[in-house]
């Protein structure tokens, strides 16, 4: 069996090692609870509040705005239910190529008799200004969220937010924004982006998994997610997960310190990958807007069939993602891929590869010539 090539990093990334090491005392040693009032107690309180402190300063926040959860799903549920709890007759504006975790909270809140307005998206999965402006003046003040993704999950398009924020506040609505496949990947300032909620996930930026944050602005009307205890202002009650607060800080300022370099490495191996398939001469189509996440390849190959890649490039040792699966009678082209009309003899032949800055040219070619050996074998 070859050596392992993980070319999933949109699914999740590896532990940062040192955010690892950083969580090992509080894992071990310093189990205190950090509400209680005990000296014992007093350094998980500390490590929270500088974990709070070091990921505000990340995105240009203040600290009393990140309020801790256990990933991008939570952050997300809690966006927008929260602020439909505490907002009555609360409608939602989102885009139809969003993640399961926004799609599926707006079919609660549809199902809770809310108005959800799905917007459409071009052949680059870019929001359509013309609908999303059309879909904010029909609802006449009444659409009060909204809620369009950083960048894509699947094909990395990066949304043009800054002008979806503005036109959403022109007609005094709030904007969300899941950001759990941009943080830590690019660069996030909330106040250059004037969004008023921002979702993100620890294990999609080397940190542990089941733990992320939502940030809110100050004054932005939301109810509580957990009721219970004082912690994180009461809004999210429950023992805080200590160890992976930390890991996650840790990891979320190496991946920020590192943020440029990382992304013109990754970058560079996008351009060796895409080189190489060019010079196959495999038909295929690459998928995604020219503003992009960097190492999020996803193509289609003409006449082929996504799941049947994954497997065979499992079985010779290399992640990778599909944007189609079949279920007993059909293959089933994703959400996204469907949104932003692929044409259909390349549609089921997707495959979505997400390289990282472990990654190296060597995983790049021997992708590559995978690909090859199973495209053209078959
Ligand atoms: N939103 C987006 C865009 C994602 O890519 C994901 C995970 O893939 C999520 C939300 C869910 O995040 P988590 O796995 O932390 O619940």
């Amino acid at each position: 069996m070859n050596e392992l090539i993980y070319a999933d990093n949109a699914a999740t990334t590896k532990l940062d090692r040192e955010a690892y090491e950083a969580m090992i005392p509080f894992l071990l040693e310093e189990y205190g609870n950090a509400s209680q009032q005990y000296t014992f107690s007093k350094k998980c309180r500390n490590a929270i509040k500088e974990a709070r402190n070091v990921i505000a300063e990340c995105i240009n926040a203040k600290p009393e705005e990140i309020f801790f959860t256990s990933g991008g799903t939570e952050s997300d549920n809690w966006a927008i239910k929260g602020f439909g709890g505490a907002n009555r007759n609360c409608n939602v504006i989102t885009s139809v190529i969003e993640h399961h975790a926004i799609l599926n909270t707006c079919k609660s809140v549809q199902r809770a008799g809310g108005q959800v307005i799905y917007v459409g998206v071009d052949s680059k999965g870019l929001v359509l200004i013309p609908d999303f402006q059309k879909a904010l003046s029909d609802s006449k003040g009444k659409v009060a969220l909204v809620s369009i993704m950083l960048a894509n999950n699947e094909i990395g398009t990066i949304e043009p937010i800054k002008d979806l924020v503005r036109f959403s506040h022109e007609h005094g609505a709030v904007f969300h924004t899941d950001a759990v496949q941009a943080v830590g990947h690019i660069e996030i300032d909330v106040n250059e982006l004037q969004v008023d909620m921002l979702s993100a996930s620890a294990h999609k930026f080397n940190g542990p998994k089941g733990v992320g944050f939502l940030f809110i602005r100050n004054g932005i009307p939301i109810v509580s997610h957990n009721d219970g205890g004082a912690q994180e202002h009461g809004l999210r009650a429950g023992t805080e997960n200590v160890p992976a607060i930390v890991g996650m800080a840790v990891a979320l300022k190496n991946n920020c310190e590192k943020m440029n370099e990382n992304a013109r490495y990754v970058n560079s191996l996008e351009e060796r990958l895409l080189s190489k398939l060019y010079e196959s001469k495999l038909p295929f189509i690459r998928n995604g807007a020219d503003d992009r996440l960097p190492g999020s390849i996803n193509v289609s190959f003409k006449d082929s069939d996504g799941e049947m890649l994954l497997h065979r490039l499992d079985l010779m040792g290399i992640c990778i993602s599909t944007g189609s699966a079949c279920d007993s009678k059909n293959t089933q082209v994703s959400h996204v891929i469907k949104a932003i009309e692929v044409p259909k003899d390349y549609a089921n032949g997707t495959i979505r590869i997400s390289l990282g800055p472990n990654n190296t040219q060597e995983d790049v070619d021997r992708i590559v010539s995978s690909l090859c050996r199973v495209l053209k074998s078959e």
